[in-house]
């Protein structure tokens, strides 16, 4: 696997690449690797000819400076993970080559922001938009590669590409889960062993709340049974949130005749780690 931390250097040799009508797939991450990033590198290793991973823990989608400096940090395992998943090329910049100087650009996506992670993190949407936008243009893939367990992210990144003209495809890969359904995550390593099995009970609402719309029952009463499930003190959950809302605006449901597809998101605190999780529903 080649490594690069230069910007300048990357372009080169992935310009060398294009030339000779290589196919370029490209998996953005912020490090600490785990088998759901692993899957986008493979589904990007069997779409394309050529993959870059890219590791860069982007200070700027951070809303909380706790949460920057807790992030875990873990590049030689993470190196290894890529190398053995057959990645051809990792980009790891520094701060410095990312955010040479103050940037001025402001990201705002709408209405698409105004719900969820965009309510509960002010920013980190605009941060994701700066250096995604960033790694886009250094990369210029042709398919980029995001997890659906960050669903608004991809909605996100969609509009993001459609609006600035960006010259790639957005694939959506499925989330990968733990034996119990807990989403994977790089934060789930800050989980105490009573909190992680704790953890588990956010997938578990989501997959009770699936079945009871698809029996028929009401958005309304759905959502109140979810947040009185995940705000159950024994459950020990902080609940954010727990939305029913439209898979592709993301914006609240009232009628769910009127949608074809469902989003099922919730977000909320197990101990001091803040997890997200999601499922979608076809109608
Ligand atoms: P992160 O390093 O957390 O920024 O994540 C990098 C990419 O991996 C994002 O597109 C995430 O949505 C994706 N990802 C994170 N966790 C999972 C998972 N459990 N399954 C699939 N993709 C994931």
């Amino acid at each position: 696997m080649l490594v690069f931390d230069k910007k300048a250097e990357l372009t080169e040799y992935l310009t060398q690449q294009r030339q000779t009508g290589k196919l370029i797939g490209f998996v953005p991450t912020m490090g600490a690797l785990h088998q759901g990033h692993l899957s986008l590198i493979e589904a990007s290793l069997s779409q394309t000819d050529l993959t870059v991973c890219s590791i860069f823990v982007n200070p700027t989608q951070f809303n909380n400076p706790q949460d920057l400096e807790k992030y875990p940090r873990t590049l030689e395992k993470d190196r290894e993970l890529l190398e053995k998943a057959g990645c051809q090329v990792l980009f790891c910049p520094g701060q410095q080559e990312m955010y040479p100087n103050v940037s001025y650009t402001n990201f705002s996506f709408g209405l698409l922001e105004t719900v969820m992670e965009g309510y509960f993190r002010p920013g980190h949407f605009h941060g994701v938009g700066l250096v995604v936008s960033k790694l886009f243009h250094i990369v210029q893939p042709n398919l980029a590669f995001f997890g659906q367990k960050d669903l608004q992210q991809c909605r996100i990144i969609e509009q993001l590409a459609k609006d600035l003209f960006f010259n790639v495809s957005v694939v959506v890969v499925p989330t990968m889960r733990e034996a119990d359904g807990l989403a994977m995550s790089s934060r789930n390593v800050r989980l105490q062993p009573g909190e992680r099995k704790e953890a588990a009970i956010l997938y578990k609402v989501l997959q009770e709340s699936a079945n009871r719309l698809l029996a028929g029952e009401g958005v309304q009463e759905i959502k109140k049974a979810a947040e009185r499930t995940l705000t159950n003190t024994t459950t020990g959950v902080r609940l954010e949130y727990f939305c029913i809302a439209d898979g592709g605006t993301l914006q609240p449901v009232k009628d769910v005749q009127q949608h074809k597809q469902l989003a099922l998101c919730v977000a909320g605190y197990v101990g001091e780690v803040r997890l997200i999780d999601n499922l979608l529903l076809e109608l």
